[in-house]
Parts: structure tokens; sequence; C-alpha cells
């Protein structure tokens, strides 16, 4: 795959929870290389967004393509749609990493087992590769200390870097991160930017929803504001942060500074 080409591609996508509606059309396309920042206030869908993304939650409607390849939807005769296939979604789910808030490593397993889990039960990669791989990945994040320690014997920063390498261990073609810093202690929160930081500069595709507005500003390629569901505002982060047309963004930006 190469720069440019379509990483993800999201068109007009609803999601409705009963009655309420929380995503009210949102489009956006991520192509290869690009670090998109979703920021907006709590509550205007930005989690839920993501979780679409990856069918973790299913859109009500609309379509999300994974390098070109459209989810086959079909309706789940209550007025929404599921997958029609489970196995494309579970193939699609390979292609992307995600990190959530609150870390979700497995406590039972150690730092490494955590990293080569997916590669080996999901992939089928043999052992000793996923290893090797994990390995490389820990020292980049700089854990490869730790890679014989349980979850709960790490502080947060740690266990946030050790996600982030074993969502990086499927080697996805995105990487989406729901606020991976917000459950942090502010002195554990730079660590893990610097870690996101990185990826980013090697030019990562990225969707990454984040309250850190002067981290979005000089990682994103384009910041994406959500605001009541829908797209309010996007562009470039100087244009963005800089010369916000929209009330609300302008609200929003002063109300985070
Ligand atoms: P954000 O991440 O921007 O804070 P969320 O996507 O988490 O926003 O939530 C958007 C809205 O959807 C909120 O009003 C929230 O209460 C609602 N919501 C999220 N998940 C569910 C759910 N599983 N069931 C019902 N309502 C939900
Ligand atoms: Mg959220």
């Amino acid at each position: 795959m190469s720069q440019g080409d379509q990483a993800i591609s999201v068109v007009d996508l609803h999601k409705r929870f009963g009655q309420l509606e929380v995503l009210k059309g949102i489009s956006l396309n991520a192509r290869e290389g690009d670090v998109i920042a979703i920021i907006g206030g709590s509550g205007s869908g930005k989690s839920t967004f993501l979780r679409c993304i990856n069918m973790l939650e299913l859109p009500t409607s609309g379509s999300v393509a994974i390098h070109g390849e459209t989810i086959a939807m079909k309706s789940d005769g209550q007025g929404g749609q599921m997958p029609a296939d489970r196995r494309q979604v579970e193939r699609m789910r390979t292609r992307l990493g995600m990190v959530f808030q609150s870390f979700n490593l497995w406590q039972h397993m150690t730092v490494l087992e955590n990293v080569i889990e997916a590669p080996v039960h999901v992939l089928g990669v043999p052992k000793d590769q996923a290893v090797a791989t994990a390995e490389t990945l820990l020292r980049r994040v700089g854990l490869y200390e730790k890679r014989d320690v349980y979850p709960a014997f790490m502080s947060g920063g740690q266990q946030q870097r050790a996600a982030i390498a074993r969502a990086l261990a499927i080697q996805p073609l995105v990487m989406l991160f729901d606020e991976p810093t917000s459950a942090l202690d502010p002195e554990l929160v730079g660590e893990v930017l610097s870690v996101i930081g990185d990826l980013a500069k090697e030019r990562r595709t990225m969707i990454l929803v984040t309250h850190e507005m002067k981290f979005a500003r000089n990682v994103a390629s384009h910041i994406v504001f959500l605001h009541g569901g829908r797209i309010e505002e996007q562009g470039p982060p100087e244009a963005v942060f800089d010369a916000p047309r929209s009330e609300r963004l302008k609200k929003f930006i002063s109300s985070v500074h």
C-alpha cells in the first residue's frame, strides 16, 4: 500500500441507541499516512465513531471501508443493520489496532504474552517469530525489561505503552486511539504521547481521539471537530486552531485551553 491510498473510508454513518441518535451522518476518509485527530466535547460521539469503524458498535446506517474493502452489511430486521459476514469483520479487525482509554490488557498474562496473543492465536504466526516481533516492539515503547511482568505491577503509563505494543503486533493498517492518556496521572501522560508521536512521525496511519490539544496540533495532519454527532468543522491544525470558523469550535477551543 503506498502513501495516499485510501486506508479508511466512512460514508454517511449514523448510529442510534434506541431513540437517541448519537451519530448523525459522518463521512471521513483517512489516506495512508494521515494522522487524524478527533476532538470535541464529552458526549459528542467520538468514542462511538471509533467503535463503529471496527464494528464494536454496529452503525445503524452508512458504510465503512478498510483499504477499499467495504464491510458488507445486511438488515437486522429492526431498522438497523448487521454485518453480512462475521468472518469479513474478523479479517477487517486484524487490519485495525485499537488502543482504549483504560488499557484493557489481559491481567493474567505477562506483557510479552499480551503482545503475542493475537499474532499467535488470531493470525497464526509461529510463536518464536511472534516473540521476536514482540521484543522489538517492546524495545520501541521502552518496555523490553518489563516483558515478563504482569500488568498489575506496572504504572498506568507502562500499561498503556504495552497496550500500544500489543495493538502494533498485528501489524495493523490503521491505529485507532480513544483518549489514550485520559485515564493517566498527569506525570505519565508524556511518556505515552511520546510513543504515539513517534508513530505519527513515521506517518503511521492513525485516528486519534484526544483532549490533548497541543499534541493534536503537533502531530495531526487533519483535525476533525465533532459536535452533537456531526462534523462541525475540520481542516489542517493551523486552520482549526488558529482560525476556527464555527462559534462552537471557538468556544470549545477556549474551554480546553
Ligand atoms: P464521547 O466519546 O464523545 O464522549 P460517546 O461516543 O461515548 O461520546 O457517547 C455519545 C453519546 O452516546 C452519549 O450521549 C452517550 O451517553 C451515548 N452512548 C454511548 N454509548 C452508548 C450505549 N452503549 N448505549 C446508549 N447510549 C450510549
Ligand atoms: Mg469517549
